[in-house]
Order: C-alpha cells, then structure tokens, then sequence
C-alpha cells in the first residue's frame, strides 16, 4: 500500500515499530519527562521561544480549531476569517457556533489571495485572524508575510491553522509574528491521527486565554498549560502516540528541519516536473510543498482514483466539491522516493491511454 495522502501520511517504519510496543502506564516521573523533552523540541521546530506554551490535545485537528476559538476569542472580539475552501469555512462555521462575531474574506475557485485581497478589511476594528495557511482542500498556500505585516498594522492577533503546512513548507511563528499555532499529528508530523497541538505566544496567553473561561470542560486551555508545567495533560492522552512523536521530533532535530523540509519539496518537484508533459494542468495561485492538486481534461478524477486503489493499492486524496471528477490532490509528505512517485505516474499515464 502506497498512501500520496494528506493524511494519514505514509508512515515511516521507526513509527511502526514504536506502534507494536504496549503502552505504559503514564502518571509517572518518566512519562512527564517524555512530555517536556517534546515540548521542548516542539518549540525548537516550529520557531518559538520557551516562554511560549503548548495545548496537547487528544483530538483531531478540528477540535484544537475550534478550542483555540473557544479559548483565545470571546464576545468582545471580530474576527477575520480567510475563508478560501473547506478549511476556512469550517473556522466559520466555529465562530457562528461560539457566537465570534466575524466577516470572511472568501475567496472563489481558483482566486489567488493577494494583498490586494486584504484593502477592504484595512482598518476596520478587527481584533484577530484566523487563517488556515495552507487552504487544504484548494492547495492554495497564503503569503505569510501579507498577513502578519497586514496583523501587525491592524493590532490583531494572528491565528493560524498551520496543520498542512507545518514540516511541509518554511514555518517560522516567532519570526513570522504569529501568536497562535495549531498543528495536527497526522500530517507533516507523518504520525497516526489522535493528536492535536496548539501552540501560544505569551502575548495572547496574557491577554486573552488567561482570563476566558471557556463552556467547556475538555477543552479549558489553563487547566491543559497548569499540568503541562508537571509534564502531564489533565485527561488521559493517546499515550503511544505520544512516545511516536518524541521518536519522531528526535529524527527531525538529529537530521534537521532544513533537510526535512528539502526532501518533501524534492518530491514535490520532482512530481510537477514529471506531469509537465501529460494532459494535467495545475491551478494558478501559489502552491504548498505538501500537495500538488492536479486537474485533468475529463472527467475521469473519480475513475483514477479507484483505479489506483484497487489495482495497486494506491490512494491519492479526491478533491471536494465543484471540482470532484476534475482533481485529485496528490501528498508529497511521509515516507516515500521519487522511485514511489515514477510508480504513481506511470500508473496515472495508464489510467489516462485507458481513456483515450
Ligand atoms: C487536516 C486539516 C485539518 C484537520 O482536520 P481533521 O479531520 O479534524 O484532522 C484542519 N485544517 C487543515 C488546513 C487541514 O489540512
């Protein structure tokens, strides 16, 4: 089985062999220790000083979406939400339900967001954004620099969901003047699903998530920051997942951030080099490391992609809506070689004579 996923990934084997252990028990000096020496190394990749504090949830990337709203943003607040595809979108759809008043700037298919994009929202009493860096389901990966410089000059907190892009495209939040980052174990982490991190700058912990008392008792942020100080979570974590990720934080210190960061963008390159000559065109606005959303000339997305899975167990992700039987989105991160990439491209050649 080949997974060209977002995610799950394609798993690396030194995660395998970490699943197959039993799973400890965790209110232990020792576990506590696990918890600060990844947190410490969190902190070291993705770009932040240790003043900062990290959220470990044992849920999917949404729910760290939508506990960052709960706990960062509250009645007195107006948000802006780049709301570019599904991703945006569902930042929404958590403002209406935590009654955050909010406007989105919602871009159209294949609209390239530009800064140009961000004039009419210039000065307009907006106190955050919230923004899904890399747009998943379109591709579309946002100018960073646009919006913090257009962050700072409004004085608003910037909120950004980094799941897909995070390990898969340059990702600085100190230096990118980030305050909130939410990131996902199944994704550039090439981890199992269960895992959700938000990471805050003091900055907005002082602010806001220090005096917001959220409706909720799972997702409380202080009561998560009070036992991390011990190296525990307040409920129980996905434990061996845990142990997955020190293993895997320790392989990305030891090789390297820059270096991970050269192998998903050699695969990335390689992959749109290879497609230049076949009937396949890709969108116009900037693109991710992680993906390369593809759209044929037919309708026949659908069709390849049950082709792939049945005939070679391959599976590439569909794309939603409008565009469905058009594009597929194809994953460059997780355990996988340019040898992995000719296999899929001869496969998709294939699958295209097929329909001739
Ligand atoms: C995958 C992803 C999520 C999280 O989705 P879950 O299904 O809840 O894990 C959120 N935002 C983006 C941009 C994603 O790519």
């Amino acid at each position: 089985m080949r997974l060209f996923t977002i995610g799950p990934v394609q798993m690396y084997q030194h995660t395998l062999n970490i699943g197959a252990n039993l799973i400890p028990y965790f209110r232990t000096n020792e576990f506590s220790n696990i918890m600060l020496e990844i947190d410490e190394m969190l902190k070291n990749i993705i770009g932040t000083d240790t003043s900062s504090e990290s959220i470990y949830l044992t849920a999917s990337g949404t729910a760290a979406m939508e506990a960052t709203v709960m706990n960062c943003l509250d009645r007195s607040d107006k948000a802006l939400v780049i709301s570019g595809g599904s991703f945006g979108k569902r930042f929404e759809q958590i403002c209406e339900i935590h009654s955050i008043s909010y406007d989105a700037l919602r871009l159209g298919v294949d609209e390239e967001f530009r800064s140009e994009s961000l004039k009419p929202y210039e000065a307009k009493g907006y106190t955050a954004m919230l923004v899904n860096l890399h747009e998943t389901s379109t591709g579309q990966l946002y100018d960073i620099k646009v919006l913090s410089s257009f962050c700072k000059r409004n004085n608003m907190y910037l909120i950004v969901d980094a799941i897909s892009t995070f390990l898969c495209d340059t990702y600085n939040m100190d230096k990118f003047g980030i305050d909130v980052s939410i990131i996902s174990s199944q994704k550039g982490l090439c981890l199992p699903p269960g895992i959700s991190i938000v990471v805050l700058n003091q900055k907005i912990i002082s602010e806001k998530v220090n005096s917001i008392n959220p409706r909720s008792l799972y997702f409380d942020f202080k009561d998560y920051m009070n036992n991390l100080r011990r190296g525990q979570t307040p409920f129980t974590p996905a434990v061996g997942l845990f142990l997955q990720l020190q293993d895997m934080l320790k392989h990305i210190t030891d090789i390297g951030i820059e270096n991970r960061l050269l192998e998903v963008k050699n695969r990335c390159e390689h992959f749109r080099n290879n497609i230049k000559n076949m009937p396949i065109t890709l969108p116009n606005y900037p693109l991710s490391n992680a993906i390369t959303p593809i759209l044929f000339k037919q309708d026949i997305a659908m069709k390849i992609f049950e082709e792939l899975k049945d005939k070679q167990q391959i599976f590439v992700n569909p794309t939603g809506g409008e565009l469905e039987d058009r594009s597929l989105r194809i994953s460059h991160v997780g355990d996988l070689s340019l040898a992995d990439n000719t296999i899929l491209l001869n496969e998709i050649k294939k699958c295209l004579n097929d329909d001739k």
